[in-house]
């Protein structure tokens, strides 16, 4: 096999007859000799004309390149697992599972995707909130109306690879397979996750909705029991807890049961709304990017007042969402389609909140930065009117402290109210968004302009909690049997690397029962 680079105009990039004739000429192949397929394409738009890099894997034509991998699921049985929480780290935890002879059992709160798309219309559309059927919970978890971004900054490229075939396996594009900043849309990832569930189901694995965990009877050093509040109870060799960051009630659960958990690091912001013809001018450097570049992102960070003020999960045509998980409060985050065709580009700006910030405004114990994220967004639910109107204001505004006398159009479809965020905000964190804005408009003009719209709040980064586990073993300190796994156990931020968290954690499951069997 052959490996090249090409390096070609957008336009070129489309063409694959060019492309075809390029690679026969570069490596002196005649015609119809040879097959080829792209490995990786990225966009260098750092010069005025932007250009495409493909490297390119080439073989002779009658060779094949190799099938992307399926997945194998035993049919012997050794034990069973319950997994808390079907989003990507239940889900792929339970595959997993599958794989190495242990039965999921799958406990999750919400509804199945299509049912779940009803109470998020209700949302949108009435601002009323179902606490166990929103943009967070629900089949799929946070990642299935996400947007599917699927980069991370886990090093581990095998891992990294095996979630990306699993998620072609079930339905993904195969460009996910190529492309440097793979994206899936937000109206594709429902049926990969009903297809991956279908899947469990297939091979032996149970999915329990609308069945949220309430309670554990727990026994010397292990759970004997999990309880739901319809009533019903459920037993198993282990348990995996992936109820993701937004589980407050999971967190406080195992808090009262003086269950060992800590405190942790997170961040708060704000979310900016561009038109996105705006962000391509400053990326592209051009009038109009033409049909061949994709909607332009960015990501930026700096340092204000010895705090990381960054850039999080741009969304270049996306749609800002609400995504509260109870009535009386404001959530924002966002999501764009797998064309990324609306005319708005948005992106977190949020500051790094530490531990010594929440000592100095008050907050102490485990819980504590969960009682800040909550105060914030309770907060903004009354300065945007009691309903799920988001508190907004225009950059320029919140930098000169002035409430904003009228606001641009938003995708933020339940609403919006004009709010000086600086009532919202801790001072710290308003002081630092102030001078990261100024920052980041030096840097790019009008980014921080009047046109730019700041919503409120952007709270759910990460998790604010960590569930201590054992770094080999993955189980708790103290309860032998419970694996806390993905974001909200604090392992993981973002779809693929809360999978690739799932994965490991049905491993360490998948050795527990072996050797308790054994002993
Ligand atoms: C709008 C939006 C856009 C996003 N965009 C991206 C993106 O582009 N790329 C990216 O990488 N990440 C993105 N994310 C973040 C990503 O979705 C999460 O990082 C990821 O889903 C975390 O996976 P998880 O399995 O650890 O937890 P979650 O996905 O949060 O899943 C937890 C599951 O547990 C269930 N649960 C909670 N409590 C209970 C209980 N008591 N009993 C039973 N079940 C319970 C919940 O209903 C939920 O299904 C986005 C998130 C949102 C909300």
């Amino acid at each position: 096999m052959n490996t090249i680079e090409l390096q070609v105009s957008p336009a070129q990039s489309a063409d694959f007859n060019f492309l075809e004739e390029k690679i026969q000429f570069t490596l002196s192949l005649s015609p119809l000799s040879f097959k080829w397929r792209i490995d990786k394409k990225s966009i260098d738009a750092r010069k005025r004309n932007a250009i495409v890099i493909l490297r390119i894997s080439v073989i002779g034509a009658n060779e094949e390149f190799p099938a992307v991998h399926q997945r194998q699921f035993q049919h012997e049985i050794k034990g069973s697992a319950i997994v808390i929480g079907a989003g990507p780290a239940g889900l792929f935890a339970a595959l997993r599972l599958l794989e190495l002879g242990v039965k999921p059992i799958i406990l999750e709160r919400g509804k199945d995707v299509r049912a779940r798309r009803r109470d998020l219309v209700e949302i949108t559309r009435n601002g009323i909130v179902n606490e166990d059927s929103n943009y967070c919970f629900g089949e799929g978890g946070a990642g299935t109306y996400s947007d599917g971004k699927l980069y991370t900054r886990s090093t581990k490229k095998g891992s990294v690879v095996r979630i990306l075939e699993t998620l072609v396996q079930f339905g993904a594009n195969e460009n996910i397979l190529t492309e440097s900043h793979p994206h899936v849309g937000t109206n594709k990832l429902p049926q990969i996750i009903a297809n991956m569930r279908e899947s469990i189901l297939a091979n032996g694995g149970e999915i329990h909705f609308e069945e949220r965990v309430v309670d554990f009877h727990v026994g010397m050093d292990s759970i004997h029991e999990v309880k739901t509040a319809k009533g019903n109870s459920f037993q198993a060799d282990s348990i995996l807890l992936a109820t993701g960051h937004s589980a407050r009630d999971i967190f406080e659960l195992l808090h009262a049961k003086k269950i060992a958990l800590e405190a942790k690091p997170f961040a708060v912001g704000v979310r900016i709304e561009h038109d996105q013809r705006t962000i391509d001018k400053l990326q592209y450097k051009c009038d109009d990017r033409g049909e061949f570049l994709p909607p332009a992102s960015y990501s930026i960070v700096t340092q204000v007042n010895d705090h990381g003020v960054y850039s999080f999960c741009m969304c270049p045509g996306g749609i800002v969402a609400p995504c509260a998980t109870s009535q009386e409060e404001i959530v924002t985050n966002g999501w764009s389609p797998s064309k990324r065709n609306n005319p708005w580009a948005n992106s977190g700006i949020v500051v790094e909140v530490k531990l010594s910030d929440l000592e100095n405004l008050h907050y102490s114990g485990p819980l504590a930065g969960m009682h800040l994220q909550r105060d914030i967004e309770k907060k903004a639910y009354e300065l945007g009117g009691k309903n799920q109107f988001a508190p907004a204001q225009r950059a320029t505004d919140f930098i000169y402290n002035k409430k904003s006398t009228t606001l641009p159009d938003s995708s933020y479809s339940p609403g919006i109210t004009s709010t000086n965020l600086r009532d919202l905000f801790p001072k710290f964190i308003s002081e630092c968004l102030i001078g990261a804005l100024q920052h980041f408009n030096t840097k790019m003009p009008n980014f921080a302009g009047p046109n730019a719209l700041l919503l409120a709040p952007e709270t759910r980064t990460s998790s604010p909690v960590r569930i201590p586990r054992d770094k080999e073993l993955l189980n708790h300190p103290e309860i032998k049997n419970l694996f806390p796994c993905g974001e909200g156990a604090g392992y993981a931020g973002g779809i693929v690397s809360a999978a690739i968290d799932g994965e490991r954690c049905a491993d360490a499951i998948s050795e527990f029962i072996s050797k308790k069997k054994n002993q």
